[in-house]
């Protein structure tokens, strides 16, 4: 038996990119006849065209699914776009062991058009499919290195608006389908090749939040070069901000979490200390994706508190 952590946290996240032009495409890709079953028809579109492919093929073996037509067990429909992963540590004290899970839901946004809900799967499945590149409970974790992840990192923002662009510019080629929310990062005439030098950019335009951000940062601003005031285009349709921010104040929730976590942990093993059992079993949970690791020492648990906890 063990005892249930959660840290409802989670990085990866977010659509979405909400770009100026609504434009709505004349010719579109639903089929006639699917109307009830847009969630399977989406995923029939993404497999017609070669980076939809790759990327249903690269959530299939993340999952460990049988095929593709299978992610469709880790959507759920909601008002907005967002991957979520919880991680929860089961941790027993009497036998310091631990062990993480971690449980991926994509949630997309319901009442928006077919070719719009294609391109969220294309987006929300960079996002799952990509391993975390962060760790709540890392010491060393910042504000910096939490939004440099979050954004540029493997299955982060970046890559996750290339992926969804190059999808939507090659369903436009095979489909003849309006690329609206992509013809921006076009590169040249190019049938799927985005720019990304321009995606990255866009990401950490801030116009009239740039002057909070910065306040917000302090010193650490200066790890942020590409900040700049002009207008934002891509905002996080969970934080109503553009991305930095709302990255940054996710950071500071999560961060509260992590450390609440940690001190309720630390008096469980106070409580616990002097009469462990040796007879006790130590948590065990067979869940998919679970990986047992070693309890964090108290000297690792003790620089997380000084390195992470110190403001509240
Ligand atoms: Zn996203």
């Amino acid at each position: 038996m063990g005892i249930r952590t959660l840290i409802s946290s989670t990085a990866l996240l977010f659509l979405t990119s909400t770009l100026s032009e609504p434009g709505a495409s004349a010719v579109s890709l639903l089929p006639e006849g699917e109307l009830a079953d847009r969630l399977g028809a989406a995923l029939k579109v993404l497999r017609s065209v070669p980076t939809g492919r790759s990327l249903l093929e690269r959530g299939r073996k993340r999952f460990h699914l049988a095929d593709t037509a299978s992610l469709r067990s880790l959507f759920k429909w909601s008002d907005v776009s967002r991957t979520d992963a919880v991680l929860t540590r089961h941790y027993d004290p009497g036998s310091q062991t631990e062990v993480r899970e971690r449980l991926v839901t994509v949630y997309l946004k319901k009442n928006q058009s077919f070719d719009d809900l294609v391109l969220d799967v294309a987006h929300e499945m960079t996002h799952a499919a990509g391993e975390p590149n962060w760790d709540p409970y890392d010491p060393h974790l910042t504000a910096v290195r939490y939004i440099r992840a979050s954004l540029e990192g493997p299955g982060g923002e970046v890559d996750a608006l290339a992926n969804e662009c190059r999808v939507s510019l090659e369903l436009s080629a095979r489909y003849g389908t309006s690329a609206h929310r992509c013809e921006r990062y076009r590169l040249g005439h190019s049938q799927n090749q985005v720019d990304r030098v321009k995606i990255r950019k866009d990401f950490y335009r801030m116009g009239a939040f740039h002057k909070e951000i910065l306040q917000a940062l302090g010193s650490e601003a200066a790890s942020f070069p590409d900040l700049s005031t002009e207008s934002p285009t891509l905002f996080s349709s969970t934080g109503n901000a553009p991305y930095p921010l709302a990255l940054l104040r996710e950071f500071q929730e999560i961060n509260g979490v992590a450390c609440s976590n940690t001190r309720r942990r630390l008096s469980l093993v106070a409580q616990n200390s002097g009469r462990s059992d040796p007879s006790r079993s130590p948590a065990s949970e067979g869940a998919l994706g679970s990986q047992p690791t070693s309890a964090p020492s108290d000297a690792k648990t003790e620089t997380f508190l000084k390195l992470r906890c110190t403001q509240d």
